[in-house]
């Protein structure tokens, strides 16, 4: 079920508007509006999960690293990118709607930094 207020909820029914670069039956992808890196992507189910720790079906969570690594592909990021989902609150999660992101463009920083 998808919610009234969430944010990328309303982007998936194309009521807020975002850059989409992707979309299907189950995922749509869009720029995130405040990127940190050259390539900030975010890819999202239509449907709304609160995070990983929702009953996600196997499906749903296929289909965004697909489409995540094909979006990848697509803005040429042959030397590499890094997929990241922060889940909760200590995990850096400040929208609750499941979303990956896929960015790349220059040197992530390690994780532990
Ligand atoms: P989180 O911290 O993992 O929850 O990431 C949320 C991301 O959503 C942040 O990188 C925000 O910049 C991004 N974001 C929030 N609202 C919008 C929007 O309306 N359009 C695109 N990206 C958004």
């Amino acid at each position: 079920m998808q919610k009234e207020s969430c944010v990328f909820c309303r982007i998936a029914r194309h009521e807020s508007p975002a850059t989409v670069l992707y979309e299907d039956d189950l995922v749509v992808a869009f720029e995130d509006i405040h990127p940190f890196m050259p390539v900030h992507v975010l890819v999202v189910p239509k449907q709304h999960y609160d995070g990983l720790d929702d009953d996600v079906p196997e499906q749903v969570l296929g289909r965004c690293l697909r489409v995540a690594a094909d979006l990848a592909r697509e803005k040429g990021l042959e030397r590499g990118y890094r997929l990241q989902v922060n889940t909760g609150v200590d995990g850096g999660q400040t929208v609750r709607h499941l979303h990956l992101h896929v960015l790349g463009g220059g040197r992530m920083p390690s994780p532990e930094l």
